[in-house]
């Protein structure tokens, strides 16, 4: 069997093999948070475009300011002004932050770091060449690609973006992803289940889980668990990019999404991982499509999502697949578990100052959803160990859409 790591290695090799260019299309600056950038993006000038204060203060020449120096003050210099004279020698003019320092001075000091009486500056200690301005240019040149295909847009990025004037861009269209869940109990979230019946939630996790990772979801609704009705809805799914389903891979007698998958051409890469929640996850490819059977329990479903499809949705929009946001922390309360099988705890990190502190939550395994809601993070206990006592350092695997 394959542990995680192994697991996700081999859906990052396989998706990364079939990897396709795709269509692009243009985004606003304004709407494109989480898109894939499908363009190169190039500065339309230098920047900063001139010598930029970083303080406020007095642009000085460096050479002429010692400990209790003092020099006139002829100016002022905010920012947006347009800065055209240069600086006369002996003299000194008062800046603020993000103006333009003027031609002949070299310096910029600080206000704090001064005193002014009436037009004369006293400063209080010596000056460097170079201080307290970024040079033009420096940040970036003129016609230099800033943002390259395949960069995921995140706030920085989109600020970079608008700062060199590239108000739309153009990005990789979004995956689609289908969702369909499985099981002869399972009603729409929207109907009344009977006293036996459950509602599909996985479908409300998966198509949030899809949408987090940057692909747009498909939802397909439930298939019974029957040969005819699966084949039927797998069908449709494989018209999209990639197939996600939840429940039917145990070793059930109605537990039939493998076989009919095999019936349809499926090749697998794996049908049981080293983990708990979720050992029975299956990943292959059906009529060239990755396929992901997930298993039904809820938490097991959401694991195995974020474990395996969310790298492949990564890799089907054009991005590279991004690591998982794990960080170490202090155990603090011991733990026991079965070994054998990595553990994905339901968990809550705390950070006192900037050390995190974790624990694993009270919880009644993988279909306690409630326990999952109260957690910000899974502590992942390895799967060669046993006890571990408090104190120890820990693999703490954030909840990326609560952290
Ligand atoms: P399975 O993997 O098909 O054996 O399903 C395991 C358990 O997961 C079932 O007994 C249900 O309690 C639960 N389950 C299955 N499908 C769903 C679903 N779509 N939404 C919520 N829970 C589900
Ligand atoms: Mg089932």
């Amino acid at each position: 069997m394959l542990s995680y790591e192994e697991a996700r290695q081999v859906v990052i090799e396989q998706v990364g093999k079939k990897r396709a260019s795709r269509a692009a299309v243009g985004v606003s600056v304004w709407d494109a948070l989480g898109w894939v950038l499908a363009q190169e993006v190039i500065t339309d000038r230098e920047y900063p475009p001139f010598d930029r204060s970083t303080r406020d203060g007095y642009a000085v020449r460096a050479k002429e300011i010692a400990p209790g120096a003092g020099l006139k003050c002829v100016g002022e210099i905010k920012a947006g002004d347009t800065v055209s004279e240069p600086l006369v020698a002996g003299t000194c003019v008062q800046i603020m932050t993000g103006a333009a320092i003027p031609a002949g001075a070299d310096a910029v000091v600080m206000i704090e770091h001064t005193k002014r009486e009436r037009d004369v500056v006293r400063f209080e200690r010596a000056a460097h060449s170079g201080q307290n301005f970024v040079p033009r240019g420096s940040e970036a040149a003129a016609g230099q690609i800033i943002l390259s295909p395949g960069m995921r847009l995140g706030y920085a990025e989109l600020a970079l973006a608008a700062q060199v004037g590239a108000v739309e861009l153009q990005c990789a269209t979004r995956p689609r992803v289908a969702i369909l869940s499985t099981g002869d109990e399972v009603v729409l979230v929207d109907e009344t289940p009977g006293p036996f019946q459950i509602r599909n939630s996985n479908s409300v996790s998966l198509a949030a889980q899809i949408r987090i990772a940057g692909a747009e979801p498909v939802i397909l609704g439930n298939a019974a668990d029957r040969v005819d009705d699966l084949g039927k809805k797998i069908e449709r799914g494989l018209k999209e990019d990639a197939m996600v389903l939840s429940g039917g891979v145990s070793m059930g007698e109605y537990d039939l999404v493998e076989k009919v998958l095999k019936a349809m051409g499926a090749e697998f890469f794996f049908d049981a991982v080293a983990i708990r929640p979720g050992k029975p996850a299956v990943f292959g490819f059906c009529q060239g499509k990755p396929v992901f059977g997930l298993p039904g329990n809820p938490v097991s479903t959401m694991v195995t999502f974020e474990l395996f499809v969310a790298p492949a949705i990564d890799l089907l929009g054009g991005a590279e697949a991004r690591p998982m946001p794990v960080m170490e922390a202090r155990l603090g309360e011991a733990l026991n578990e079965k070994p054998g099988l990595a553990h994905f705890l339901p968990a809550r990190v705390e950070w006192r100052g900037l050390a995190p502190e974790v624990k694993a939550l009270k919880w009644q395994g993988s279909g306690d959803i409630a326990a999952l809601a109260k957690a910000n993070c899974f502590l992942v206990v390895p799967a060669n160990r046993e006890k571990i006592e408090v104190g120890e350092s820990v693999s703490v695997w954030l909840r990326k859409d609560v952290v």
